[in-house]
């Protein structure tokens, strides 16, 4: 294998195929993607202290990969009001978040209007804390409101922009091929309904994050496939941030218990889910992100050397994935970021959610989120 081109050349959906089915060159392509992300975003990783906001668990779309979601009758079903959002939002602050992270599910009583004043709220309770952004609503939240509310989606997006809202996360993309979606998440937007949310949002000034979830019953054509989705949207838009990988959790999901998936990915698969996709996007999208949450910190450290930049954020709470098993915890201090990132030779850079540096008061923790205790 020609490494010196893999660096190079505009990699097409057939070479990024090939570079997922090469098993003999493993580690040339890890060391080129390292070499690239070098060349592209220099020798700084960067973090993000952030806070995850699950405003509800009911939703009746049905993943099959997922353990979260409940119905409305179930004991454990919640549903948050907008003071309730905004109360816990606070704390996060207090505690030194600098973005706030909403997401829901297909909950037929969360409107565009509730999702606007959840954003209005939150921002009205962190205003005298400096202020905080908020990273909110994937594509399936965005349709959910907006079909709710009885608006188009573009409209729902400016509504949500006037009162406040930063980004989106592109979530809910899973694999972007309509026959894994009729299996893993039916009740979910379509392919095309996923890309049409995306491109409105880059289009009204929103900037959204991209991601794929890997390592159940996809196959390598579906994550080539779904790689140049991404990065045809990006050649169109420029609106994606970064890329973040979710490796799928099994534990506690209806495809570990009927056996449809045996396990969680392999190692060497993240490992080449990073590398792969740094050298398939390269600059295109820049910031490539490793879940510390969903690979443990040790092994998010690993992917850092195949192509990585950036290690996610500390989440404080993320209900999704403790519920499919993620045993890594869900938040860390920034002292901890920053000794994970110095132990591998790399810079930290404490990061907004436009990748902007984060300094000055805005840093600054006070308290504790109730939950855990962020003091250093
Ligand atoms: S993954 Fe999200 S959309 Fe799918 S069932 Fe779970 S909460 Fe609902």
């Amino acid at each position: 294998m020609d490494i010196e081109s893999l660096m190079k050349k505009n990699l097409s959906r057939r070479d990024c195929l090939e570079l997922f089915e090469n098993e003999d060159d493993f580690f040339d392509i890890m060391k080129a993607a390292d070499e690239l992300r070098r060349d592209i975003v220099g020798d700084t990783v960067t973090y993000i202290i952030n806070g995850n906001i699950n405003y509800t668990n009911i939703c009746t779309c049905g993943c099959r990969f997922c353990a979260f979601a409940r119905a409305a009758s179930s004991p454990d079903a919640y549903f948050m009001t907008p003071d309730q959002v905004a109360e816990k939002a606070l704390r996060f602050r207090r505690a030194g978040a600098t973005e706030i992270c909403l997401m829901g599910g297909r909950n037929p009583k969360t409107d565009t209007y509730y999702q606007a004043e959840l954003v209005r709220k939150i921002k009205a309770a962190a205003e005298p804390e400096g202020g905080i952004l908020i990273h909110g609503f994937s594509p399936q939240d965005i349709l959910t409101g907006a079909e709710n509310a009885g608006l188009d989606v573009r409209s729902a997006i400016m509504i949500l922009k006037e009162a406040g809202l930063s980004t989106m996360p592109g979530v809910a993309a899973e694999i972007l091929v309509d026959d894994i979606r009729k299996e893993l998440c039916p009740g979910k937007v379509s392919v095309s309904e996923w890309e049409d949310i995306i491109r409105t949002a880059h289009r009204c000034g929103v900037k959204t994050t991209s991601t794929i979830m890997y390592g159940h019953i996809e196959s390598n054509e579906d994550r080539a496939e779904h790689l140049w989705r991404l990065r045809k949207i990006q050649e169109e838009t420029g609106g994606f941030t970064e890329f973040i990988l979710l490796p799928f959790l099994p534990e506690n999901t209806e495809f570990i218990r009927t056996g449809r998936v045996k396990g969680a990915a392999s190692g060497l698969t993240d490992m080449k889910m990073t590398a792969v996709s740094r050298l398939f996007f390269k600059d295109t999208i820049r910031n490539i992100q490793v879940p510390w949450v969903k690979l443990g910190v040790k092994f998010a450290q690993t992917c850092l050397k195949c192509g990585g930049n950036d290690f996610s954020g500390s989440m404080m709470e993320d209900d999704i994935s403790v519920a499919a098993g993620a045993s890594y915890g869900t938040f860390m201090t920034r002292s901890m970021y920053e000794d994970a990132i110095r132990q591998i030779g790399r810079i930290p850079q404490e990061r907004n959610t436009f990748y902007e540096p984060v300094t000055g008061k805005i840093r600054i923790a006070r308290t504790t989120c109730g939950r855990h205790d962020f003091s250093e």
